[in-house]
Formats: C-alpha cells, structure tokens, sequence
C-alpha cells in the first residue's frame, strides 16, 4: 500500500463533505434513489425561471434529457441572483501579465454582461441559437462575452487565443458562427502579441456565415478595420443600456460549443446543455474544492478550455465566489510569479496542471519557499496523470504538506469533474484520482462489461448518465453515438466509454493509466504509455517524458522513448542515463519494458493545453511524414527540431 495522506481535522471539520462515511451515504442515496438524488440537488441549486416536469429522459438514449420543461438563464444563476446578497463583492480579479490589475464586482460584472448582450442583440442580430466565437485572450472580456451570449441564449464556441488561422477557420466553419468576438492583441511573455491579424485571415476564405467582427482593444495595436464589419468594442459599448431581459432557456438547450483540443484527432465540437451543465459547474465549485464565501480561487488554466469554462468563469460564478484571471505566462517575469500572486491575492484554492507543475519544479524548485503561500487551503490538478514526483513537490512546496491535493479526472464531455478526492474526506495518494463523485457511476469494467479485479487494466466507462455530460458533437450525431457509445456496454447496454484506460489499485483507488490508444503491445503484453513515463520521470535527471510504439519485426512493437532532460544535455551523460533508465524500467516494471530506443529532445511537441501529441511522436519514430495538423501546437518547430535529431 503506498502512503496515505489523510486531510487535516480543522479542514474536515468545517469541510462541506466531512469523512468518507458522509461521502458512501451519498453514494448510497444515488444508487438507491438515482433521479431523487440529482431531483434534490437542481431544486436546491438552480434559481428556475419555471420548475421542470421531469428529472431524466432516457427515451431517446444516448440523447439524454435532464430537468425537460425546466426554464433557466445561466447567467441570472451566475450573477443576477447573486445581487441581493454580493453585489459589492469581487467577481473576477483580473491581473495582466505586466501587473495591471482589475477588480470587477457583480454588480459591475451584471451591467458588462447586459451591456455586451444588448449589442450583440441589437446591433448584430444576433438571437436565440446563433453561434458566435470567442477568439480571446485572458482578459476579462472573455468572460463577459461568454456570459452575454448566455444571457441572450446565443451559444458560444471560445476557440483558444493561441490556435492559428487555420483552426480558427474550421471551427468557424463547423459552427457556422455569425459573429466573432476577438482583440486587437494581449500580451505573452512580457511581449505583445496579435490576435485581429488571425481573424482576418480566417475569415479571408469559406466563413460566409460570419457576417461581423467585434473587437476588444487591449493593448491598442494598430490594426486594419474592415468597415462595415467590424466594429470596436471599448468605442460603442457604452451606448448599450446596461439592462438587459434574459432569454428564457430550456434546461436543454445548448450553452456552448467547445471543440476538444485535438490530441487524437480531428476536433470534435463537443455540445453541451444549460441546466446540467452550470449545476454540476457549481456543486463540483462548492464540494471539490470547498470554497467559502470570503475565499478566493484561482485556475489557471485558459478560457479556451473546458476547465477555464467551468472552473474560472461559470462554476466559481455560479456560486457567487471570487475568481481570479491570469493573463500571461506562469514564468514571467520570473518562476515566482504565481506564488507571489498566491502570497498577494491571499489565494485559498489553487487549480492547475501537471504539465505546469512540471516546469515550474524544473525551473525553480525554490522559488515558492521565497513566498508567504499560508492562505492556501486546497490544490488541485487536471489534464493528465501527474506523475509522484511532481505530486510529492506541490504538496509539500506549494501546500506545505496542509493542503490536500485534489487529482481531477474529467473532460471535456463530462462538462466538470468526475473522479477526485474530496479534500476534507477522501485520504489522498500519489497519483491517483481516487474515487468518483456521489451520483457519477464510473466503473472500470472489461470487453464483457464485468468490473476488472484490482491491478487489471480496463476501460474506464460512465455507466448512467449525468446531467453535465455532452449532448452531442456539433452537427454530427453519428459521431456522438459511436464515439462514446460504441465500445463499451454494460448489461448488453451501450455506456458512455471515456477513451481513457484505469484500473483500481490494491486499496480500491482508481489509477488512470492513460488513454487505451496509447498501450504498446510488446511481444503481446500491453503495456500503458503512461505507466512507463512515470517511472523515467522518477529519474532525478529527467524533466519531461514522452512514450510512444514503434513496429518492431520481432515483438510487435518496440518502445520509444523521447526525453527532455535537466541540465546539461552532454553525450556522456546521455549514454550513462540510458543505463540508469533502463535500470529504473526493469526494477519497476520489468525486462519486458526495456526501452529500445531513447532520444534526448529539447522539448515535446504539445497541444496548446500542455497535452503531449503523442500521434505525431508515433510518427517521427516510425520515420513517417507529419499529414497531422501541427498549428495546434504550443510550438510547431519542435517538430523539426525533433525530427533533425532522429537518425537511425
Ligand atoms: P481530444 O479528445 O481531442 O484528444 P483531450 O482529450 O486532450 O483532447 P480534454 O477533454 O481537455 O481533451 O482532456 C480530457 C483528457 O485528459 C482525459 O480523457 C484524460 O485522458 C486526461 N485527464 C484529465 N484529467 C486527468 C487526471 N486527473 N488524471 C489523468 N488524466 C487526466
Ligand atoms: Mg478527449
């Protein structure tokens, strides 16, 4: 059994959820009564415009339909409900990269939001069902122009600020927006940067249904107008009233788009609802991270994924808290920067990703002990496995060994978390997600649907649905259908299959192990990509890991190993670490996973939200040409880079 760590009394005793015996009894409830449960939480959650008449549709599976008949407006759960009671309280703290701040408080926030949707309303036509993009940077525009279309039931598809005029394009297209939102430029790594130039040439072909384009000014470039389309923001924004009535939404009916970030393959324009989806936003706010009433939280991921959807802008709103919005780089202009901001915002909860940990631990493993970091209270994590290494430096560096880590597992189509501790119960482990949430039945079971014993690998499947789960792919329901209930049945039922592989530990804990396409077979033992990084990343010398299979005329597949390592990168070292490498490999995993081909890269080919596209790593080690869209990536010349390096 490896180390437990248990959550300390005084954060247990005023937790939401206080010990694992509170956690099992809801569990309980939702096994025994599963629409009375979800029944209970959206009465007592969600302020509706008109009750709904039913919990769950499942007539139509896997179109599930929660809360039918309900009226809502998400935007009246985030703000104008809050009014009575927090109208002078912060909303979103905003901090530019060059210290600029902003403070913005609900009611502010409230006439922004109304501002924005009258303009969009009645200057750009834009109703009920239309579809505008977001093509922002980290600023707090971003989020009133979210909540402005929810407010007049436009849905929006926030296409991260980083993507290039290519991808933008595509989504465009896809969703066939009538409208995109953007800025002039922000700023990235102490520079400016242009975003109003990518726009034009997106649109410069095939975006027929764009018809305008509005523009924040932020750092007040020049830039080309095209007139009669578009149009500046900070020039027309005070004509609006800053009243504005809310469309009155179905629970329903379609908040946003979000295209997933396209690690395996094209994007996917993932659909998601209105009353499911801010009600989960909310509870996981209020229960997986504990936040009170006078807390301050801070996620740093970017709007332009799903966790700055739901974990800076609609969650923390939904339940009236404080959120904070970071618009650069985590290492400028030093690696201190988000632990002096923690020390000056007095941050209680703080949520990032392991890729983010990673570097930070690389770059400045002490920095944070220069920085008061005593307001914290609980940490969090998302996106990929984190390996014990980084896990073991951020609870005991950043959280001083008092603050429980809570490892989210979730998705863009789960629409918030699924599988995590809960910080004031759940007795925590490195590397592991533990346990899913009361009332999600996350099940890891094999190709017969039968739950897999202890230390088995299976699928990680959703076995009943959810009210915040995806509704669709974005005009393409036959995808839907076979990309998340194609492959997994339970009960001779098609179940939701999250393309991620697990398994439960000795003690019961779930371990994600990865997604299933990243298993190697060797010499027909199948072997996760992920289980192997964790043991190279363990060696003191390695920064960063990447696995991918090569065909290999004997085993099958052989494995490839792309490592970034720390310091001096000189060949001595680099024949002397393949040793200890494979060293490490046999002590932990066995002969059988013995690397057969090591390459010390400086960096890994990753998706703008820290992901590693292994797919494009398959194809270097296979001496394939690149056919991938590379211009997702954080830096398309590493591909070259990589492949200049690769000689066999
Ligand atoms: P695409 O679906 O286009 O390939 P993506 O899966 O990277 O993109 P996201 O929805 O942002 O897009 O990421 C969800 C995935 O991230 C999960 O399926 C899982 O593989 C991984 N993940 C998220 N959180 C965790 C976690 N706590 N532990 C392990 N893996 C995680
Ligand atoms: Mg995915």
């Amino acid at each position: 059994m490896s180390q437990l760590f248990e959550p300390s009394r005084a954060l247990s005793k005023e937790a939401r959820i206080k010990n694992m015996c509170e956690y099992k009894e809801l569990c309980i409830q939702a096994d025994e009564d599963f629409e009375g449960y979800w029944d209970k939480l959206a009465r007592e959650k969600i302020e509706w415009f008109k009750p709904y008449d039913r919990v769950l549709n499942e007539d139509n599976a896997p179109f599930y339909k929660w809360f039918e008949g309900g009226k809502l407006n998400v935007t009246h759960q985030c703000l104008g409900r809050h009014l009575k009671t927090r109208k002078n309280k912060a909303a979103i703290i905003w901090e530019g990269e060059d210290g600029k701040r902003r403070i913005i408080t609900y009611l502010q926030l409230f006439y922004r939001v109304n501002r924005l949707a009258n303009l969009m309303r009645n200057k750009f036509g834009i109703k009920k069902g239309d579809r505008v993009v977001l093509y922002m940077p980290m600023i707090p525009e971003a989020a009133f122009a979210m909540l402005a279309c929810a407010k007049i039931g436009a849905i929006h598809s926030v296409v991260f600020g980083g993507f290039s005029a290519e991808a933008l394009r595509d989504r465009i297209q896809d969703a066939e927006a009538k409208l995109v939102i953007t800025a002039d430029g922000a700023f990235r790594r102490g520079k400016p940067y242009m975003l109003k130039p990518v726009v034009d040439e997106a649109l410069s072909v095939g975006c027929e249904s764009c018809e305008k384009v509005l523009i924040v000014q932020r750092n007040f470039e020049d830039i080309e107008y095209v007139p009669g389309r578009d149009y500046v923001y900070n020039e027309i924004i005070m004509n609006e009233s800053q009243y504005c009535d809310p469309e009155w939404m179905d629970s329903e009916d379609p908040l946003f788009l979000l295209y997933t970030s396209g690690s395996t393959g094209k994007p996917k324009g993932v659909q998601h609802g209105s009353a499911g989806y801010i009600l989960w936003a909310q509870y996981t706010m209020e229960h997986v991270f504990d936040v009170k009433e006078n807390d301050t939280f801070w996620c740093t991921a970017d709007v332009g994924w799903i966790t700055g959807h739901t974990y800076i802008v609609y969650g923390p709103l939904a339940m009236g808290a404080t959120t904070i919005m970071y618009e650069g780089v985590p290492t400028f202009p030093d690696v201190g920067r988000w632990w002096s901001m923690i020390e000056e915002h007095r941050v209680n909860q703080f949520y990032t990703a392991p890729t983010a940990i990673r570097l930070l631990h690389k770059e400045g493993a002490d920095a944070p002990s220069k920085y008061d970091l005593s307001s914290l209270k609980v940490l969090g994590t998302v996106g990929e496995p984190i390996n014990p290494d980084a896990w073991m430096w951020y609870y005991e560096q950043i959280g001083r060994g008092n603050c429980p880590i809570v490892d989210t597992w979730w998705q863009t189509e789960t629409g918030g978390h699924m599988i995590t501790p809960l910080p004031g119960a759940t007795p925590i482990k490195p590397g592991s997600a533990t346990f899913p949430l009361p009332g999600i039945k996350a099940e890891i079971i094999d190709e017969h649907g039968n739950p897999t014993p202890k230390g088995e690998k299976g699928f990680l499947c959703i076995t009943k649905p959810w009210p915040s789960m995806i509704r669709n792919i974005w005009g393409d329901s036959d995808r839907f259908v076979k990309s998340y209930f194609g492959d997994c049945k339970k009960d001779g039922k098609p179940v939701y299959f999250s393309g991620d592989g697990a398994m439960y530990d000795d003690d019961g804990y779930i371990v994600i192990t990865g997604r299933t396409d990243d298993v190697i077979n060797v010499s027909g033992h199948r072997i996760g990509t992920a289980e192997i990084e964790a043991v190279l990343a363990h060696h003191e010398n390695v920064a960063e890991v990447a696995v991918v299979g090569r065909p290999d005329p004997i085993k099958g597949e052989g494995i490839f190993a792309y490592i970034v390592i720390k310091g001096e990168d000189s060949l001595s070292e680099e024949v002397y670490m393949i040793q200890e490498l494979n060293k490490l490999i046999v002590k932990e995993i066995g002969n059988i996973a013995k690397l057969d081909a090591i390459r010390f890269v400086p960096g890994l080919p990753k998706t703008r939200s820290g992901k590693i596209m292994r797919r494009i790593l398959r194809s270097i080690a296979k001496k394939e040409p690149i056919t991938q869209d590379i211009s997702t990536l954080e830096d398309p010349s590493i591909v070259e880079k990589i492949q200049n390096l690769i000689e066999f």
